[in-house]
């Protein structure tokens, strides 16, 4: 494993890269129909960091911006290849899925990335078998109970 908490990550047409510097704020499964529906995946699998925490290294010109009608969230994208980079929530945090993270250390997500919780599993399309802890919907309430 990599010891290094920064690392660079690159959209599929190698137009845009950015790097991400230091431990992330939250890490964590986002089930909510919000996240369900903008990212197009039926669970968010991403790491939450201050939006500071990242920096364009290559193509700022080619990433491109586009805002939820109604939500206060964005996706950042490469405007040549259309990959998502990242993400910003409701919090101006930068959001990056962890399937990029691993993209960007060969192919294998670093425990240091790893999800340690579920948000909004009420609202899940698919059923999750893990040992986290699983939230009905925020994570100040209560936790899913099977
Ligand atoms: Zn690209
Ligand atoms: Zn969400």
């Amino acid at each position: 494993m990599p010891k290094s908490n920064t690392f660079k990550l690159e959209c599929n047409c190698g137009e845009v890269s950015i790097q991400v510097s230091g431990a992330p704020a939250a890490r964590a499964y986002c089930h909510c129909h919000a996240c369900q529906q903008f990212y197009g995946l039926p669970v968010l699998a991403a790491n939450a960091w201050a939006s500071d925490a990242l920096a364009v290294t290559h193509g700022n010109g080619q990433l491109s911006t586009y805002q939820h009608p109604q939500l206060r969230m964005q996706r950042h994208y490469c405007a040549a290849c259309g990959e998502v980079l990242f993400g910003s929530n409701r919090l101006g945090m930068a959001v990056i899925r962890t399937s990029l993270i691993a993209r960007a250390f060969g192919g294998q997500l670093p425990e240091a990335y790893a999800p340690t919780f579920h948000l909004f599993y009420a609202y899940r399309l698919l059923d999750i078998q893990d040992a986290l802890p699983k939230y009905s919907e925020g994570w100040d309430g209560p936790l899913h109970d099977d």
